[in-house]
């Protein structure tokens, strides 16, 4: 960056009405640098008018927080789920041990108590449930064959393909039965013709689901071929049994695998995200056999894929709310479960206050998680798309157009955002 910032004179025969322009915007609250690009932009137009909607397009575009009224509770646009961050400025115990003195080990924090959660020896984490996918794929069978069965070959949303994160791990992919069924006996058959595999992989098909005539294998059965077992449950449920819900598990989550019982069932190690149904931030988590989860620790690509100090902090405060079993805490588990008559009684005080009226709207999971579930939640509607419109206000609404009229879905909303919202949709229109 040139110097004009401090006062100096501009270099490199910039002409001086780009300065000058900049300067002329300086209350749209960018850094100096960037008020010069829009000023540049503006003139290289011949619009240089235009050089304040084009900063404030910079500064609406930076990231912040914004009001989720999709309905879609993990929404991986906006950042799947929500979780409170503190920015403290000082320094953590990040990689000390603090009774010693000596160096410590980032991987206990967290990991520790997600391993109690989830009833595995031991546990690691990674940046993302893909990373932790291909991380224990490349630790564990690099050069050597990892059976999949053909209807587990998926793609995720995002470019997560099973097939191409096997091709980068340098494991060798081999399919197993057919799209919709596979038995014991192919895996059996497949093994037999592959003496060296290095593991069985079970992907949780997460996004979509086969019906009709359809058969797969269980872990408990995998379990007894003799290669370990890796299941990528994806969604990241620790425990099917919910503890940290009082009412116990909602009906919509029946059949969602889960890592404690796919541990139980003889899973070597389970691989899932963090900001997925466990509510925390983006992170893989990798748990399951102490041995196996320090073959993954000490490969190389595990200090590559490692996760700061941020991450780590919002996964232990995750982590400490599952074990107070305060699910309310958890910000997923309380969208998912915050009671219509509640959100009723939100969206009557938001049509109370602007022109929007309350209306019946279903609430998505979202990330890929529990296709096909569509929770019934309440809402406020207006007639007209004003999805762009509420995009614009200070604080970003992101909304939903339903047959012509804007939908707000209060489920996803934090009721802290409640006024923040009644003021967005009040403000149409004026
Ligand atoms: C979502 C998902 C992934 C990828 O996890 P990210 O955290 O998005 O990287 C991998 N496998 C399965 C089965 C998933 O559902």
């Amino acid at each position: 960056m040139t110097g004009e910032a401090h006062g100096e004179p501009a270099k490199g025969g910039r002409p001086p009405s780009v300065d000058a322009l900049a300067r002329s915007i300086a209350d749209v609250g960018l850094p100096h640098p960037l008020l010069v690009d829009a000023a540049r932009e503006a003139i290289a137009a011949s619009a240089p008018a235009s050089a304040r909607d084009r900063a404030e397009a910079v500064r609406r575009a930076l990231l912040k927080p914004v009001v989720n009224a999709t309905g879609v509770l993990l929404h991986t646009n906006l950042g799947r789920a929500p979780i409170a961050v503190s920015l403290q400025g000082r320094a953590t115990n990040l990689e000390l041990d603090l009774a010693t003195g000596r160096r410590g080990n980032r991987h206990v924090h967290a990991a520790g108590l997600l391993a109690r959660l989830a009833g595995a020896e031991d546990a690691l984490v990674v940046n993302n449930g893909a990373a932790a996918v291909l991380l224990a794929c490349t630790a564990l069978a690099a050069g050597r064959p990892v059976l999949v069965s053909r209807g587990e070959l998926v793609e995720i949303g995002g470019g997560f393909r099973v097939p191409e994160v096997l091709a980068t791990s340098g494991a060798r992919l081999v399919e197993v039965g057919t799209t919709n069924r596979t038995r014991l006996s192919d895996y059996e058959a497949a093994l037999a013709a592959e003496p060296g595999t290095g593991l069985v992989l079970k992907v949780h098909q997460s996004n979509y689901r086969i019906l009709g005539f359809t058969e797969s294998v269980g872990i408990e059965a995998l379990s007894g071929l003799g290669p370990p077992v890796v299941a990528d449950l994806g969604s990241g449920l620790l425990d099917v049994s919910t503890p940290w819900l009082p009412e116990g598990p909602p009906p919509w989550l029946a059949g969602e695998p889960a890592a404690r019982q796919s541990l139980i069932a003889g899973a070597s190690l389970v691989t899932f995200s963090g900001d997925k149904l466990l509510g925390g931030p983006q992170a893989g988590i990798i748990a399951g056999r102490a041995d196996l989860v320090a073959s993954c620790a000490r490969h190389p690509l595990a200090r590559a894929l490692r996760p700061g100090g941020l991450v780590l902090q919002a996964l232990q405060e995750t982590a400490l709310a599952y074990l107070r079993r305060d699910g309310r805490s958890i910000w997923f588990w309380r969208m998912a479960t915050t009671g219509e008559a509640e959100l009723r009684e939100r969206a009557e005080a938001i049509a109370g206050k602007t022109a929007a009226r309350v209306v019946g709207c279903t609430s998505v999971a979202g990330a890929g998680s529990l296709p096909g579930l569509e929770l019934p939640s309440i809402g406020v509607t207006l007639a007209g798309d004003h999805a762009a419109a509420l995009r614009r206000a200070s604080i970003p609404v992101i909304a939903r157009v339903r047959d012509g009229s804007t939908v707000c879905d209060l489920r996803s909303v934090h009721p802290d955002d409640d006024l923040v919202l009644a003021e967005a949709l009040g403000a149409l229109g004026r």
